[in-house]
């Protein structure tokens, strides 16, 4: 397992340090599957840099009994967060780092778009073949029901 943290810049604990939001990323991660997620050969790239600046940015006003989902603290008053496009909230410095390594919400897999062209492509690519896929559903549905 330790690869997993060299790849995405972490370092593990050594004795006697406590634990900070990096780990509880770590275990968040490996309780929601998106562990499994990350050992895929290919993790998906970063979220486009022009998208994760427009992040809606809230600030949180007063104390909110919601919990940040990575670091599983509640929201404080006067604490940073952004809303992805899938209304998930994180606090900023909760999900900044994590939109540089991979693009996707880590709560729902929700995908941002990236910067990378090669990705992109391959995206489209199987959004057709789902897309491929439905319409032969279809036909299936037609000719047999
Ligand atoms: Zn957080
Ligand atoms: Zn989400």
């Amino acid at each position: 397992m330790s690869d997993y943290f060299t790849e995405m810049g972490w370092t593990p604990l050594s004795d006697g340090e406590t634990p900070n939001h990096l780990i509880q990323m770590a275990r968040f991660l490996r309780d929601s599957g998106m562990w499994d997620l990350l050992g895929q050969d290919k993790l998906p790239p970063p979220a486009s840099k022009s998208v994760v600046k427009n992040l809606p940015e809230v600030k949180i006003e007063r104390a909110d009994p919601k919990q940040c989902p990575v670091c599983l603290k509640q929201f404080e008053a006067n604490d940073k967060a952004n809303l992805m496009p899938c209304h998930h909230m994180f606090h900023q410095e909760c999900i900044l780092p994590w939109l540089e390594k991979t693009n996707s919400c880590p709560l729902c897999r929700y995908e941002l778009p990236t910067d990378d062209e090669e990705y992109e492509m391959y995206r489209k690519e199987k959004k057709r073949a789902v897309e491929r896929e439905k319409d032969l559903e279809a036909l299936h549905n037609s000719m047999f029901s």
